[in-house]
């Protein structure tokens, strides 16, 4: 599939070619042409003033109905039937997002005997929860799961649908993106609705956390956007909201190409470090992994958990699951006390959420000290 280009329309302009973010074009004797980092984003064609560049025929019949689209949908994540923190924060972000829009704040609830967190989803502002209740989907398997949602999401084309950026969340968010050929923009930071055209606006890091870029989906349906837990807070729940429970049945036959025998949970030393009021971080100021018996006694002796820098965990000093910021986990405690770590921009975006961060550090200039609410300059072995 090739951009078309209507030469008796074009003029030359190169107003395309700044337009396009890829530079994937160029204007060749006197018109421009596609080169092949073209990704058929559309921009060039909305830039051009015109009208003489068109994607083609295929592509715009792939596009979800947009005046149908309707209301703003979140899937529930749950444990066992116990509802994740993130589902709560993603309805207080998905009510605001409906509220501005004039539209229903759905959410889908997926598993076996859950419906008992049906009417909590209501309490904490959904209008409809879908509740899709069946043996074959007590364990969590993305096919299985992906096979009842996305017959649900074609028939009823929601305008937004969000989801959280966990392990779950990234395994079956994708596909269902990718079966209802539409944009999804992972590990958003900031969701707002454009006044002006009504689109979502996904606001995540980009390039290695050192820009925020700002992203829209104007031309196919859902808008989907997943988010990381502790990004939104998590809103106070209404029991006199009122709302709909609506239990599916399961029509079409599941999947059966991946087995999922059973979850094992990880052991971990104190809380887990996504709940954790008290956070240890370790950096590669610590200098090696036998001083972290040092960390993990001062972590027992505030009722902490250790987390760190991806210094440390590449160098296999920490697990991955201990890894905080950008690439790892997102953390809010109340306490963030950071030792050894420089600060960088990658492992602040994990923090950001803290209420108090103490930095300790030997080097005055650490940009950790830019985010800290108390620094202490010091040799963190001696202090
Ligand atoms: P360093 O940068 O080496 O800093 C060590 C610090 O310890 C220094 O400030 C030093 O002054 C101090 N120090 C040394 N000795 C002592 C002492 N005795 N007492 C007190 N202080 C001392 N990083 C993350 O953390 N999380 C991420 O998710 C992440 N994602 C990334 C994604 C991308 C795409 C990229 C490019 C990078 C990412 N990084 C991430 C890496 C990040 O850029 C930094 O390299 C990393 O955070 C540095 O870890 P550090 O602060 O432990 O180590």
């Amino acid at each position: 599939m090739e951009l078309i280009l209507n030469k008796e329309k074009c003029n030359g302009c190169g107003a395309c070619i700044d337009a396009c973010p890829f530079s994937a074009l160029i204007m060749k004797e006197g018109y421009p042409e596609a080169t092949e980092e073209c990704r058929l984003c559309g921009l060039c064609v909305n830039a051009c003033p015109e009208e003489a560049i068109s994607l083609p025929e295929e592509l715009k019949k792939k596009k979800r109905p947009i005046k149908k689209a309707r209301d703003v949908w979140v899937y529930a994540e749950h444990r066992d039937g116990k509802l994740a923190r993130v589902s709560f924060e993603l309805l207080g972000k998905g009510r605001e997002l409906a509220d501005k829009l004039g539209q229903k704040l759905v959410a889908i609830l997926i598993g076996h005997q859950i419906e008992t967190s049906a009417s909590r989803l209501i309490d904490y502002g959904a209008d409809i929860v879908y509740v899709m209740d069946h043996p074959d989907l007590a364990t969590f398997n993305e096919n299985k799961y992906g096979a009842v949602l996305i017959p649900l999401l074609k028939k009823h084309c929601p305008n937004i649908f969000l989801s959280a950026a966990t392990t779950r969340g990234r395994s079956l968010i994708p596909q269902i993106a990718a079966d209802l050929e539409t944009g999804l923009t992972a590990d958003c930071t900031g969701l707002d609705i454009d006044s002006k055209s009504g689109l979502l606006l996904q606001t995540r890091p980009a390039f290695g956390g050192n820009i925020m870029a700002l992203i829209t989906c104007p031309d196919h349906r859902p808008q989907m956007a997943t988010v990381r837990p502790h990004i939104f807070p998590k809103p106070q729940p209404n029991p006199n909201h009122k709302g709909k429970i609506i239990r599916l049945e399961i029509e079409n036959e599941l999947p059966e190409n991946v087995k999922v025998k059973s979850f094992i949970k990880t052991e971990t030393k104190g809380p887990d470090l996504s709940e954790a009021d008290v956070i240890i971080g370790v950096g590669r100021g610590i200098k090696g992994p036998e001083n972290l018996k040092m960390m993990e006694e001062l972590a027992y002796l505030l009722n902490a958990s250790i987390g760190g820098s991806r210094a440390v965990v590449d160098a296999g000093w920490l697990p991955p699951r201990c890894q905080i910021g950008q690439t790892g986990v997102t953390v809010s405690p109340k306490i963030y006390i950071a030792c050894g770590i420089s600060g960088a921009i990658q492992h602040i975006v994990g923090i950001q959420s803290a209420k108090t961060i103490v930095a300790i550090n030997k080097d005055p200039d650490a940009p950790i000290f830019n985010v800290a609410n108390y620094g202490i300059v010091a040799d963190l072995f001696e202090f």
